[in-house]
């Protein structure tokens, strides 16, 4: 029975089939599919057959991902809806074959060899491209795995931090086995691994605005895997600045987005969101928490976006913010524009250089100095002498749940409005939250009300830390 495979033919050799990228043919083994193709395309034949009607020696043929001079040559057998590829290589036997890939790349990147969008051409263009991961987190961890196996040529990382316990419940790219490792080592490892043909690059530096032009300098695309607003404004100006495209995604407990920023006519970040939140509204993943698999998502639509620039194919988000909702389980495109008047793209841009992005988000502002603070070696001294006062937790109930200080009375920030009353003015009041932010901003609501409210700096952590270690960290 004669069976039914397509055979794709490299760019080179299409101008000899018509510009065909692939032709059907019937046959029962590969032999017969050559002649088949032979039979229907005389250029073709000319090419690739001696004047004996012998296949010529810089020529490989491969049945889905197998060399057939690994089978039994042109006597191997082909299945319904095998790929037969034809690969002109260097004569000779080198491993590296015309097209610029060796045999063990032809057979990693099989699958997407086979897709026209992708073909030879992106693959090769996906091995000379390079890309910058900022950051080796949950982002960075789907993004960096899925390049790398992609077959990026060069993977630059930036990163700092130490693998810790509470990273591994969505920082894929990390073991156990790593926790108090660097991540940049970690992630070379694990990256190494998976793909040895990408040339991994740790940059083992906190970004600045000193540094991050240099760095920005040696790659194509870069990718925003950043948790905080400084680093994430840092990041798209060097972007503007620099002329490279932002593959940009943000997480927060449930919900994601993703976009493409800093290209030559789309909008930025900033064209989006021209300032930051005031310090404190937002609360970062480490105080609101994230589900472990939402990173997963959006990182690896940041992977497919950088792709898809460095391929040049598809439509890249682009000018769209794509948002993500994982408890809904919707997605929403929104339409962003350019910002002509954007600080940093616009017409007339006020921002030339990089600048402070800690005092541009309001982190170096001088928390509110009128609010009394207290230690938790005092506050634990003021317990034991069973001093008089409330302790007032304003986290959240699962956060309570998790870890309390005996006695406090649990009222959550966003309820303090609404339910102060329920707290004694005569009382004195020492507020507490996670790390000493919230409850700060309670204070300072509680003193505008008339009460005499006092902060207990570093919060249920450093109570954690320094005074009771059975309090669990989260
Ligand atoms: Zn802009």
């Amino acid at each position: 029975m004669k069976m039914s495979v397509q055979v794709k033919l490299p760019t080179a050799l299409r101008p000899f089939a018509d510009g065909q990228e692939s032709v059907k043919v019937e046959g029962k083994t590969a032999g017969d599919a050559l002649d088949a193709l032979f039979a229907k395309n005389e250029g073709l034949k000319k090419q690739l057959l001696t004047p004996e009607g012998k296949l010529r020696n810089f020529v490989n043929v491969f049945i889905n991902e197998d060399d057939i001079r690994d089978l039994k040559g042109l006597a191997t057998p082909i299945k319904d809806g095998d790929t037969v590829l034809i690969v002109p290589a260097i004569a000779g036997g080198s491993t590296a074959t015309e097209t610029g890939l060796s045999k063990e790349e032809l057979q990693r990147y099989h699958r997407h060899l086979i897709m026209p969008e992708v073909g030879m051409e992106g693959q090769k263009k996906l091995k000379n491209s390079s890309v910058l991961c900022v950051g080796a987190g949950g982002l960075g961890s789907p993004l960096a795995l899925y390049l790398t196996a992609a077959g990026v040529g060069r993977l630059g990382i930036v990163d700092f931090d130490v693998v810790d316990h509470s990273n591994l419940q969505r920082q894929i790219l990390h073991s156990t086995e790593s926790v108090g490792k660097s991540k940049l080592v970690s992630a070379k490892e694990r990256l190494n691994a998976l793909n040895p043909n990408v040339e991994v690059i740790p940059h083992d530096v906190r970004l600045t605005s000193q540094n991050a032009l240099a760095l920005f300098k040696d790659y194509d695309v870069i990718a925003d895997g950043t948790d905080n607003f400084p680093t994430r404004y840092l990041v798209n100006d060097a972007c503007v600045l620099a002329g490279k495209p932002n593959a940009y995604g943000s997480i927060f407990r449930f919900e994601g987005q993703a976009s493409v920023f800093s290209t030559q006519d789309g909008p930025c970040y900033r064209c989006l969101y021209p300032e930051p939140p005031p310090p404190g509204l937002v609360p970062s993943c480490a105080e609101g928490g994230v589900l472990g698999v939402l990173p997963g998502v959006i990182g690896t639509i940041q992977a497919i976006e950088t792709i898809k620039l460095i391929a040049g194919i598809g439509k890249p988000l682009i000018g769209r913010l794509l948002l993500f909702d994982a408890l809904a389980m919707e997605w929403r495109t929104l339409k962003i524009k350019k910002n002509p008047d954007c600080p940093v793209c616009g017409k007339n841009p006020t921002i030339k250089q990089l600048i402070d992005y800690e005092a541009f988000c309001g982190l170096k502002e001088k928390p509110v100095s009128t609010i009394p603070e207290i230690s938790v070696e005092d506050l634990k001294a003021k317990l034991d002498k069973k001093e008089k006062f409330v302790l007032l937790d304003v986290r959240e109930p699962h956060e309570y749940e998790i870890a309390k200080i005996p006695g406090s009375k649990l009222i959550p920030l966003g309820e303090l409005d609404k339910r102060f009353g329920e707290l004694d003015k005569g009382q004195k009041l020492i507020v507490h939250c996670k790390m000493g932010g919230r409850s700060a901003r309670a204070c300072q609501f509680l003193a505008s009300k008339g009460y005499d409210a006092t902060n207990v700096t570093g919060g249920i952590h450093a109570w954690s830390e320094r005074i009771d270690p059975s309090v669990p960290q989260y």
